[in-house]
C-alpha cells in the first residue's frame, strides 16, 4: 500500500524548498501542498513502498501500511531512523510490541569522500573510465 501522510504531524519540513520526503523519493512521488504546508503522495499507485520517505521524515509523519501477507491486519512495522541507527517497532495484532535497533553506518555523517584516492576524479573530458586515469588510450 502506498504512503500516506499524517497531516497533524507533517510540518512541511518547516518551509524548506525541498522537503525530506521529496528529496529522498526515488520516484518523485512526494509533493508539498504549499498552501497547507503538508506533503502528500501525488501518485499513490506508483509507490513501490520502499520506505525511504518514511525513514527520512523528521516528524515521523509518513506511514506505509504493509500488505496483509507481510504484516497481518492490525499489525504495524514502523521505522525510526537517526543518524547512527534505525529502530524498527513491530506491533503484533495481539498488542505485543517489539523493537529492534540496528546501526546504519560505521563513519560519522558527512565524513565520506566518495572520490578519495581515485585518480580520475573530476576529469569528465577524456574517454577513460573513472578508475582508468593514467592509462593510455589505444588508437585504432
Ligand atoms: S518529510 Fe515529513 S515533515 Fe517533511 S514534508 Fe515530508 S511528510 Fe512533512
Ligand atoms: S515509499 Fe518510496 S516510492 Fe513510495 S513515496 Fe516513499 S520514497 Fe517514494
Amino acid at each position: 500500500m502506498p504512503t500516506f501522510v499524517y497531516t497533524d504531524k507533517c510540518d512541511g519540513c518547516k518551509g524548506g524548498q525541498v522537503t525530506a520526503c521529496m528529496y529522498i523519493c526515488p520516484h518523485d512521488l512526494m509533493k508539498l501542498d504549499t498552501t497547507r504546508m503538508k506533503a502528500f503522495n501525488q501518485e499513490p499507485e506508483q509507490c513501490w513502498e520502499c520506505q525511504c520517505c518514511v525513514k527520512a521524515c523528521p516528524q515521523q509523519a509518513i506511514e506505509v501500511r504493509a500488505y496483509q501477507d507481510v504484516v497481518p491486519m492490525g499489525g504495524a512495522c514502523i521505522p525510526l531512523r537517526t543518524e547512527q541507527s534505525i529502530m524498527w517497532t513491530i506491533k503484533f495484532r495481539d498488542g505485543e510490541v517489539k523493537r529492534f535497533k540496528f546501526p546504519v553506518r560505521t563513519t560519522s555523517v558527512g565524513s565520506i569522500d566518495p572520490y578519495g584516492n581515485k585518480p580520475g576524479a573530476g576529469n569528465l573530458n577524456d574517454e577513460l573510465l573513472f578508475t582508468e586515469a593514467g592509462k593510455t588510450l589505444l588508437k585504432i
